[in-house]
């Protein structure tokens, strides 16, 4: 790796459209690349000719752009089993959610089907040979199947993608890598999570407080993760749980790929534990339940909306928000004013709102504890809002720190 030029596509200044471009010596390979799911999607520059692309995980913010790839150049797709397995159901649900809202559809479903011929399954661990180089995939400790990326010959370059360095119930922190280069996210820069077991305990200690009183709490989750993680926390409980949304699919997709499980068993386990929306009259079922698990995590669409319209006036149930809430997302409209944007119409909203940070991203001192074990010459900062606060703290510490714009061209 001689002469190495890079240019983030998007993504580098933002948290969504993430693609990173590269030319190492002869070889051009793309990482990520992503949409940002907003009303109406933005989308990451056109991407200039490749010979191959690497996806880090399923989340649409790093793999919604991958149709036009594969429809204008026809090149391998290299991924997890994981996130190969879950990929047609989330861009089919671009398609669906651009059908809804009447946004301009940036591919068809025939080209998402394209998709699957050009995806090639990588495993950690297992080196993938591209010239002279050796690429590498490490778990990212993000959701199963998150891959960062490590490129070796005389030197290493780091792509972490998305990253958690704190075990969780559904799958090991990601390690560090030692490295020349780290090309690094950054979407907790400038802020910590809280203490994991402490958000669990008060978790529970909420649900029993609403069950207590009589209400139902509603626990919107993302349907990649965050839905079987809670699943998992709620496991160990014995309340009535019912899960709903595409989350329901994603599980069934996770445990046919055990291995990139902290344990298959106990999601298995998870999963026979609690009950699942099948037909319409489940809806009924669950509303007369105790906990119900259902996507969308930001209350954008899905089913969360039907029963959050069934108990928006119940002063006993409550909304236990598990994912962070993006701003000019419905969920954040509920968060900041207790309103509700429930099929067109705003409503006020009298259950009780509580949010939990159940995050799949290392914190910042995490961040910054997983740079300095991988000791790097360089680090490169991406997919933040706020890289600065990190950067100054990485720079503290005598790391050469770049934060490059999108769209600029600059050299590692
Ligand atoms: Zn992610």
């Amino acid at each position: 790796m001689k002469n190495i030029n890079a240019r983030f596509l998007g993504g580098a200044e933002e948290v969504g459209s993430l693609g990173l471009y590269m030319e190492i010596d002869e070889l051009r390979l793309l990482f990520d690349y992503g949409l940002t799911p907003s009303k109406p999607p933005t989308y990451p520059m056109p991407a200039p000719p490749m010979d191959s692309v690497f996806l880090t995980h399923v989340h649409l913010d790093h793999s919604g752009m991958i149709p036009r790839i594969s429809t204008e150049h026809d090149v391998n797709i290299y991924a997890t089993q994981p996130t190969i397995s879950v990929l047609p159901l989330m861009l089919n649900d671009t398609i669906k959610v651009a059908n809804i809202e009447g946004f301009p559809i940036p591919y068809t479903k025939e080209e998402v089907e394209g998709v699957m011929d050009n995806l090639i399954p990588v495993e950690y661990g297992k080196p993938v040979e591209m010239g002279s180089l050796e690429i590498i995939p490490h778990n990212a400790g993000h959701i199963p199947g998150s891959a960062m990326y490590e490129l070796r010959d005389e030197r290493k370059i780091l792509f972490t993608g998305d990253i958690q360095t704190v075990n969780t119930h559904l799958v090991w922190a990601a390690k560090p890598v030692k490295t020349d280069v780290l090309i690094m996210e950054s979407t907790y820069a400038g802020r910590e999570h809280p203490d994991r077991n402490e958000t669990e305990k008060l978790f529970i200690e909420k649900i029993e407080d609403v069950v207590s009183r009589g209400g139902v709490a509603i626990v919107p989750a993302f349907a990649v993760g965050r839905t079987q993680e809670i699943m998992l926390i709620l496991a160990k409980t014995d309340f009535e749980v019912w899960l709903d949304g595409m989350g329901r699919f994603v599980t069934n997709l996770f445990l046919q790929n055990p291995g990139y499980l902290k344990s298959a068993k106990k999601l298995k386990k998870a999963k026979n534990r609690i009950n699942i929306v099948r037909r319409r009259s489940d809806r009924k079922k669950a509303l007369r339940g105790e906990v119900i698990i259902t996507t969308g995590g930001m209350l954008e669409g899905g089913p969360v909306l039907h029963y959050i319209n069934h108990l928006k006036n119940d002063t006993r149930s409550a909304i236990l928000l598990t994912g962070y809430q993006v701003e000019g997302t419905n969920g954040r409209l509920l968060m900041d004013e207790g309103i509700l944007d429930l099929y067109g119409v705003k409503e006020k909203i009298d259950s009780e709102v509580v949010f939990f940070d159940f995050s799949a991203h290392a914190g910042h001192s995490e961040l910054v504890e997983f740079a300095r074990k991988c000791s790097p010459e360089k680090i490169v900062l991406m997919h933040g809002d706020s890289r600065e606060k990190l950067a100054e703290d990485l720079k503290n510490l005598g790391f050469e720190v770049i934060m490059p714009k999108n769209g600029e061209s600059f050299v590692i």
